[in-house]
């Protein structure tokens, strides 16, 4: 898969400091929400292609303490093969004593049970323009009212 960055340091995405990997491709380049801020993670071929290894090397470089979480974002990363993600997922989990998050526009119901099982909290519900507000969940501000931060373990 490309991924598009991976960033440390936000306190926005989770309930603390997060390295968040962005995987490029949403809907093949077409987008799914109306209002999205990220556009420029659309094309899955953007960023540079990756293996797991890659990933794992990547986040290791930085060091341990100076996050608390793993975060997984867009694009829209579950339009990846439920394997690849799944793959991912337990390589961060086996590499890391972190809490892993997941971003996703699709509803729970939506999402495969296997990468249910690998996660620790996913955010779910699309971005629509117009019905923002700040809510917080689990130390997160949600900016729509129809998303949901589920805790799943
Ligand atoms: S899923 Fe993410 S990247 Fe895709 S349109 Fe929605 S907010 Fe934008």
């Amino acid at each position: 898969m490309n991924i598009y960055s991976i960033k440390e340091s936000s306190l926005h995405e989770t309930s603390g400091i997060s390295v968040n990997i962005y995987i490029s491709g949403c809907n093949q380049g077409n987008g799914y929400c109306s209002g999205c801020h990220s556009d420029h993670t659309w094309d899955c071929d953007a960023g540079e292609p990756l293996t797991v290894e890659d990933i794992i090397e990547k986040l290791k470089e930085i060091p341990s303490y100076k996050f608390d979480h793993i975060c997984i974002l867009g694009g829209e990363p579950l339009d990846q093969p439920v394997e690849s993600i799944v793959e991912l997922l337990r390589a961060l989990r086996g590499a890391f004593n972190k809490p892993l998050w997941l971003y996703t526009h699709f509803e729970l119901e939506e999402v495969a049970q296997s990468i249910l099982d690998e996660l620790d909290y996913i955010k779910t519900g699309e971005f629509i323009l117009g019905i923002e507000h700040a809510e917080e969940q689990y130390g997160v501000f949600l900016v729509g009212k129809n998303q949901v931060i589920h805790k799943l373990k």
